[in-house]
């Protein structure tokens, strides 16, 4: 065979790739935006408009004619119309037939009507191959290119060869189909661009619960106590030094719950010696949700270590140091170094340094651009070993910088606990039941039970 050939076949422009003709009934907004986008690819379209003059913002290479002499020109016709003016559809049933009906619409609010939009489109016109496409791409990032976030397209349709020809021309337009199988998971679809950020609501609504909560701890413990029985007012703690608490409180917290749920995941299996149980469905979406709550767990670790390095620039630190200094000076003694303080600060500062490093690499692991170039073992590496290491660092540097007060009884003012030892309680406990996980004889039957093996299996072989 000449070695050349395949050169030669791939520089002789390919025929066969013309374009079927599109139809878009409707001139709106997502009609133009789509009509741009299918021309640039090079589908020729034609519009059907209840007015068939051309106006300046449709694309000047398409053709505005009536719905149904429009219908006729393509196999492919696309309803850019809101759902309640579907009913003019009705008399066009005929030239409709066996045409494939792409439906794009979305509602108002979530499940706002019985069925689906496009069911009830194929209600409508039980001649016609409906499928949904194209609903969670917005027209204005059709029209500006700005497609990064939104360039899947989720189709569905009860006629694959209706669904085949649709994901064909997402395709074609540079965006990635999603088969989501069929017209029955329509509302679904039509669901999802209505949802805000569904993952995040429990994680954004935990960590903002347990900073309020921590808030006003603090303001009670240390501006308010220490302005009844020390007479100081140190109302200005609000602005640097309680947020300068809670933030590393809430991401030490949050960072031991996104590991509790794998922990009392392993309980519950090793209890009921089966994996093939379900969990109960408070703990199925505290699974789903770990990785947002470790990366508002890092946000919160950021703005810690953005507080800390400001530190040394505060009015009250100066303050503090210049009269630690004038005080010496005053007695004229030097106080010596003390070893032990200046090893347990720089192990904290050290502890501290290392789990934010690793808590970083979490964060960017969980990526979809970094996650999808690690193989499972990899990502497993990350997200478990090095996680469990973070919150060990983690751990420990809360524990040498605390744990100077646990036993001193002036850290219990209103015989309340500092708020680092209340920061120790979640961690600690994940650490020592993951411990015990562990152990030969625990990790054993929980490795099995894994693999598949049943205490008291159901269906005996
Ligand atoms: P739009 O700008 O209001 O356009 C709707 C078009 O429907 C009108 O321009 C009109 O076209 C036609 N129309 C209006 N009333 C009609 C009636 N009584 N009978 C027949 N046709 C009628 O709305 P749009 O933003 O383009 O949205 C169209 C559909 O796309 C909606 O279902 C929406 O949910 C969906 N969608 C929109 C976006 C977006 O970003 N805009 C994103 C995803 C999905 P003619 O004047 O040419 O007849």
């Amino acid at each position: 065979m000449n070695k050349n050939s395949s050169n030669i076949m791939a520089l002789t422009p390919n025929t066969s790739n013309k374009r079927e003709t599109v139809c878009i009934f409707g001139t709106g907004d997502f009609g133009r935006a789509l009509g741009h986008k299918m021309i640039q690819s090079g589908y020729p379209v034609v519009y059907g408009s209840r007015s068939t003059q051309m106006s300046n913002l449709i694309p000047k290479d398409a053709e505005v004619l009536s719905h149904a002499e429009a219908a006729q020109k393509a196999a492919v016709i696309i309803i850019a119309i809101q759902r309640q003016h579907y009913n003019f559809l009705t008399p066009l049933a005929e030239v409709l037939h066996g045409k494939v009906l792409v439906d794009i619409s979305n509602n108002l609010k979530l499940n706002q009507y019985p069925e689906s939009n496009a069911e009830y489109l194929a209600q409508l016109l039980p001649g016609s191959k409906v499928v949904k496409a194209f609903n969670t791409v917005s027209a204005w990032a059709l029209q500006s290119g700005t497609l990064d976030a939104s360039r899947q397209v989720f189709v569905c349709g009860d006629d694959a060869e209706a669904k085949q020809m649709v994901m064909n021309i997402v395709r074609a337009l540079g965006l990635t189909p999603l088969d989501q199988g069929s017209l029955l998971a329509a509302q679904e679809i039509e669901n999802y661009p209505l949802q805000l950020f569904p993952m995040w609501k429990f994680p954004i609504f935990l960590s903002l619960g347990l900073t309020a909560f921590f808030f006003f701890y603090c303001l009670a413990l240390d501006i308010i106590y220490t302005y009844i029985y020390e007479n100081k007012n140190f109302s200005f703690f609000i602005a640097i030094t309680i947020p300068n608490r809670i933030c590393p409180v809430v991401a030490l917290i949050l960072l031991a719950l996104v590991y509790l749920p794998g922990v009392l995941a392993a309980i519950i299996q090793l209890y009921r010696g089966t994996k093939y149980r379900r969990f109960p469905d408070w703990l199925d979406k505290w699974m789903l949700c770990r990785k947002q709550l470790g990366l508002i767990a890092l946000a919160f670790a950021s703005l810690h270590v953005l507080y800390t390095l400001v530190m040394p620039i505060r009015a009250f630190v100066s303050w503090r140091t210049g009269k630690g200094i004038i005080s010496q000076a005053l007695n004229n003694k030097t106080e010596p170094l003390n070893n032990t303080n200046a090893w347990l600060s720089d192990s904290y500062l050290a502890l501290g340094i290392l789990g934010y490093f690793l808590f970083v690499l979490l964060g960017i692991t969980s990526l979809p651009s970094v996650s999808n170039n690690v193989n499972w073992r990899e990502f497993r590496f990350v997200q478990s070993k090095l996680g469990y290491l973070a919150l060990i660092f983690c751990t420990a540097h809360t524990l040498v910088y605390g744990g100077k007060w646990f036993l001193s009884p002036s850290a219990y003012r209103w015989y309340l606990p500092n708020i680092y030892m209340l920061a120790l309680i979640i961690p600690c406990a994940v650490l020592v039941v993951k411990f015990v996980l562990i152990f030969p004889c625990v990790d054993k039957p929980l490795t099995q039970i894994r693999q598949g093996w049943e205490r008291n299996p159901k269906y005996s072989e």
